[in-house]
C-alpha cells in the first residue's frame, strides 16, 4: 500500500469520524446536496444514466427506475463516468491482480461477490478508495479505539483471500505499519487458523459471522486461545444464537455486527450501545422497500434495499438493487449520541428464501431466519441445507457423535409445519468441510434446481 493511499485513507476516517456528530438536520442537508451533486455527475458525465433518467432528472429519487445487477453488468461500459474505461480491459487487469495495482494507474477495480454467473466490477478513483477504505475502518470509533488501551494492536481478519475479491482487496492497501494486520483464507483447515491465531493473538478479530462460530467452538474445546477485546461480524447474517455463543466465549458486548458489501463497502456498524447497526447515512441511501419498490415502514422487514452510493462518482450506483431483507428500528435515537438512524434487524439475502407447497394449497416462502435458529444452535462446526428435487438435505460437518440427527430433524420438521407446510422428506449428510462459495462466503441455504443431493 502506497504511502498516499494509507494518508488519503487516515484523513478519510478523520471526516466520517467528524459527521457522526453531526446533528439530523446537518447530516440531512448534506445528504440532500450529496445526492444533487451525484446525479449532476452522472447526467453530465454517464451516458447510461442519462438515458435511465430520461425526463425525471429533477424528479426526487423514488421515482427514479431501480438498477439492477443485470443492467450494472450489461451496461457497465455507459455507466462509469469516464469513457476511457473499457469493461474488457477492467475484466483483463482484474485477472492480473495480485495486490494495490490500479486501473489505468487510477482506478481501484474489485468485484460483485454474485454465486452465479459473471461478476460485476466496481471501480474506484483514489479518493472514493479511501472513503470506502475508512467506511470499514469507522467501527474503531464506534467500538472506542483500542488505541488508549494497548500500544500497538494487532488485528486478524479470517476473509477470503481471492486478490480480487473486496476484503482482499481491502486488506492489500491497508496493510501497514499503522496496524500489524494478521490476513488468513477463511477457506484454510480450522487446525492451520486455531495455530496461526494461537501465534498472533490479535486484540481485534474480524470474520464472517459462521466462522466466529466456528473459533468461539474451538476456543471452547480449548484448541483457539486468543482474547480478542472485539470481535467484528461481517457479511453474513448474525443470529441470536451465534451471538450467544460468541459473547459467552470472549464476553458481553464483545461482539460488533458491520453491514456491507462490494457495491459502496461498509454501510453500517453496531455501536457499543448493541442497540442495531447505524447506517452510515452520510456515505449511502438507504431505501428498505418490498417486492414492488415500495417503501417499508420502520420496524417491519423489507424484501429489499434500493442503495444509492452517495461518494462514488467513478461509477454512480444509484437505486441499486440489493436482495437483503433489512428492519429499520422504530428508535429515534441511540444513547450514544450518533445521529445514524439503526438498523435493528438483517435476515439475509432473499436468494435464501425456499418455497414449499403448503399443505393447504398454493406456496409458502420459508425465511432463512427459520434455518439458522435451529442449525446455528445445533453443536455442528458448519452446516448448509440443500433443497433438492428429492427434499431438503442438512449438510453438516463437525462432531458427528455431538449431534442428535433424528432430534435435528425433527426440529426442522416441526419448524416447517408451523409454516403450514408438509415437510419434505429430509435428510442428514455429513461432509469433512461444508464448502463455501468462489468468495469465501458459505453459501447456507440454496436450491438445487432438479437434482439429487
Ligand atoms: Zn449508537
Amino acid at each position: 500500500m502506497t504511502y498516499r493511499t494509507i494518508v488519503a485513507m487516515m484523513l478519510a476516517l478523520r471526516q466520517l469520524r467528524q459527521r457522526e456528530r453531526w446533528s439530523r438536520p446537518q447530516l440531512d442537508a448534506y445528504r440532500a446536496q450529496a445526492l444533487h451533486d451525484l446525479r449532476a455527475h452522472a447526467y453530465a458525465h454517464s451516458p447510461f444514466y442519462r438515458e435511465f433518467h430520461a425526463g425525471l432528472a429533477d424528479r426526487p429519487l423514488h421515482e427514479l427506475p431501480v438498477l439492477t445487477k443485470a443492467m450494472l453488468q450489461a451496461h457497465s461500459a455507459d455507466i462509469v463516468t469516464n469513457r476511457a474505461i473499457r469493461p474488457a480491459d477492467v475484466a483483463a487487469h482484474v485477472a492480473q491482480i495480485r495486490g494495490a495495482e490500479r486501473f489505468l494507474g487510477r482506478y481501484f477495480v474489485t468485484a460483485t461477490s454474485g454465486t452465479t454467473g459473471e461478476p460485476a466490477y466496481l471501480l474506484y478513483n483514489q479518493r472514493e478508495w479511501a472513503t470506502m477504505l475508512a467506511s470499514f475502518t469507522r467501527y474503531e470509533r464506534h467500538v472506542g479505539s483500542l488505541w488508549g488501551l494497548i500500544q500497538r494492536p494487532r488485528m486478524a481478519v479470517v476473509a477470503s483471500t481471492t486478490p480480487w475479491h473486496m476484503s482482499a482487496r481491502v486488506g492489500a492497501t491497508v496493510r501497514s505499519s499503522v496496524l500489524p494486520m494478521l490476513r488468513l483464507d477463511v477457506g484454510a483447515p480450522v487446525e492451520q487458523l486455531v495455530q496461526r491465531l494461537n501465534q498472533w493473538q490479535p486484540h481485534l478479530l474480524a470474520t464472517y459471522a459462521s466462522m466466529a462460530g466456528i473459533l468461539a467452538d474451538e476456543q471452547q474445546a480449548g484448541h483457539l486461545q486468543i482474547h480478542p477485546r472485539r470481535i467484528v461480524s461481517t457479511a453474513e447474517v448474525l443470529t441470536p444464537e451465534l451471538r450467544t455463543r460468541v459473547e459467552a466465549t470472549w464476553g458481553q458486548g464483545s461482539l460488533f455486527n458491520q453491514y456491507g458489501a462490494s457495491e459502496g463497502g461498509a454501510y453500517a456498524v453496531e455501536c457499543s450501545a448493541h442497540r442495531g447497526l447505524h447506517l452510515f447515512e452520510d456515505l449511502v441511501i438507504f431505501e428498505v422497500v418490498d417486492e414492488t419498490n415500495r417503501p417499508v415502514a420502520p420496524g417491519e422487514f423489507g424484501a429489499k434495499v434500493l442503495l444509492t452510493v452517495l461518494y462514488n462518482h467513478t461509477q454512480p450506483l444509484i437505486r441499486y438493487e440489493l436482495t437483503d431483507s433489512v428492519r429499520l428500528s422504530t428508535q429515534p435515537s441511540c444513547p450514544c449520541g450518533c445521529a445514524f438512524r439503526l438498523i435493528d434487524h438483517i435476515q439475509g439475502r432473499q436468494e435464501e428464501v425456499l418455497r414449499f407447497p403448503a399443505a393447504t394449497g398454493g406456496t409458502v416462502a420459508v425465511h432463512p431466519m427459520v434455518f439458522y435458529r435451529i442449525l446455528d444452535a445445533a453443536p455442528v462446526a458448519g452446516w448448509q441445507v440443500a433443497h433438492t428435487a428429492d427434499g431438503l438435505c442438512l449438510r453438516l460437518s463437525g462432531d458427528q457423535g455431538a449431534v442428535d440427527e433424528p432430534q435435528l430433524v425433527a426440529s426442522v420438521r416441526r419448524a416447517l409445519a408451523l409454516q403450514n407446510i408438509a415437510p419434505p422428506p429430509i435428510t442428514v449428510q455429513w461432509r469433512a468441510d461444508v464448502p463455501r462459495g468462489a468468495t469465501g462466503k458459505a453459501a447456507r441455504i440454496f436450491r438445487l434446481h432438479g437434482q439429487a443431493a
